[in-house]
């Protein structure tokens, strides 16, 4: 298309003048207005082009604008744009079936909402009303949406200023080796220092107390930290025998971004509830939901659910997960994660902690991978601080802006950048996004002190 930068400046005036952007101080922002996607690539009014190493905020796993579905959006407008929620629809339950198809194990019951934060409302409330127990856990190092309930179990600065101290949360140490708060030394270690922290946690918070334990199968925005093996079935086992409920948020591992439908199959462990979003459409229409296991949905047989939405399991959203779901299978977009993941993205990765000082550590699979960047690979000194403020995030905001000259638009969470491609990116794309990135890399380096 042909680049039309006045068209980009009316765009933009009207955003600075009108939009209210997430997560920002309004006067300090500078969204790029974007002018078209296709596939891997987005580009501005200017003839910029970049390659999304971002995958949006990780949810286009099938890239932007896949023609099939888009043209499945487009009949499912024709023929029923929208229905209320009370009514069996076609593309409702056609998404649920292919859903309960796909989850692990018993998972058989799907609750639509209209995005993950919703779906993470609802499991705990689920929960809750399951067990009549008031308190939830999860882990410092996670995200789990920016509502009320899911921000204050988020464990991220993004809670601080939300916290209302009465939501019955209650915070622990998941494992994280390469930061380990139990001094391990090993994966086995970690793995069972984390779970007696759990254990001890659950014994004074009170086991009767506790509804539900609440993980990210692999924590995503907080770094992809992939659970030691045992740790899930660990976490399985204790809340079985204290009668809580597991919940796994799969919000943004799910749906092929690990190089299998969900995460939870890397470890064969099958939660209570489980939250989705993001992949089960790649957000091409806002959908979210909870994938509900027997036991619990028969608490809610005879005796109503006390929850619900307008529009939930929107019949055009819907539509647009059975249309995605589809086209993953048919073309083998997991199977494309997993092998890219293992072929080219995590060989080629390993080598940028050979040659980078400023990668401490490589982690990930399939298309879910994190750089660790640091000042000092001896003392793992971040390469800026924990919620680094404009003032000290220079290195990482340098990192970026080199990346981006190169063509690459990266993911940026406080010292680490995140590659999280689209599941069907091809190898030719993946190798040019991984030069660029290569190259940017030496930026952060410059900032290191070793
Ligand atoms: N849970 C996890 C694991 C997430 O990564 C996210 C979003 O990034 C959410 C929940 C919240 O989803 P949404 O932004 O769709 O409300």
């Amino acid at each position: 298309p042909t680049p039309d930068p006045a068209t980009g400046a009316a765009v933009k005036a009207a955003d600075r003048a009108h939009v209210f952007h997430s997560w920002s101080a309004q006067d300090l922002i500078d969204p790029l207005a974007v002018a078209g996607a296709e596939g891997s690539y987005f580009w501005d009014y200017d003839g910029n082009r970049y390659l999304d190493f971002t995958s949006g905020l990780v949810f286009t796993n099938i890239g932007y604008q896949h023609p099939e579905v888009v043209a499945a959006i487009q009949e499912q407008a024709a023929k029923m744009t929208t229905f209320a929620p009370a009514f069996a629809v076609e593309a409702r339950s056609e998404a649920a079936r292919l859903i309960a198809e796909r989850t692990p194990g018993d998972l058989d019951k799907i609750f639509f909402t209209n995005a993950g934060a919703d779906a993470v409302e609802h499991a705990t409330r689920m929960a809750r009303l399951h067990t009549g127990r008031p308190k939830v856990l999860s882990a410092y190092r996670s995200y789990h949406g920016g509502t009320q309930q899911a921000v204050n179990l988020t464990g991220d600065p993004r809670r601080w200023p939300s916290d209302s101290g009465s939501a019955g949360v209650v915070h622990f140490w998941a494992p994280f080796l390469y930061r380990s708060r139990f001094y391990a030394e090993t994966e086995e270690q970690e793995c069972a220092r984390a779970l007696e922290h759990l254990e001890t946690t659950i014994a004074f918070e009170g086991p009767g107390t506790i509804a539900a334990v609440i993980l990210e199968t692999i924590p995503g925005t907080a770094g992809i930290m992939i659970p030691p093996p045992g740790y899930l079935a660990g976490v399985r086992e204790i809340c079985d025998r204290h009668g809580i409920v597991f919940i796994l948020d799969e919000v943004m591992a799910g749906f092929g971004r690990t190089g299998e439908w969900f995460a939870a199959d890397l470890s064969g462990v099958v939660p209570d509830l489980m939250t989705f979003a993001k992949g089960v459409n790649s957000g091409y229409v806002p959908l979210g939901g909870v994938a509900i296991s027997p036991e619990i949905a028969d608490t809610f047989a005879t005796r109503p659910y006390p929850g619900g939405l307008t529009y939930s399991g929107h019949p055009l959203a819907c539509g647009a997960a059975v249309a995605t779901l589809d086209v993953m299978a048919r073309e083998g977009i997991v199977e494309n994660a997993k092998h890219l993941g293992e072929t080219v993205l995590g060989p080629t990765l390993a080598t940028f902690a050979e040659r980078h000082p400023s990668v401490g550590e490589v982690r990930g699979t399939g298309m879910f991978w994190a750089l660790e960047l640091v000042k000092d690979r001896e003392t793992r000194e971040p390469l800026v601080p924990y919620n680094a403020s404009a003032a000290t995030n220079a290195p990482m905001a340098a990192f970026a802006a080199a990346a981006k000259k190169n063509g690459l638009w990266p993911f940026i969470n406080m010292n680490r950048t995140h590659v999280v491609p689209p599941c069907n990116i091809t190898e030719p794309e993946l190798k040019e996004g991984l030069a660029a990135l290569d190259a940017a890399l030496t930026t952060a380096d410059e900032f290191t002190t070793s």
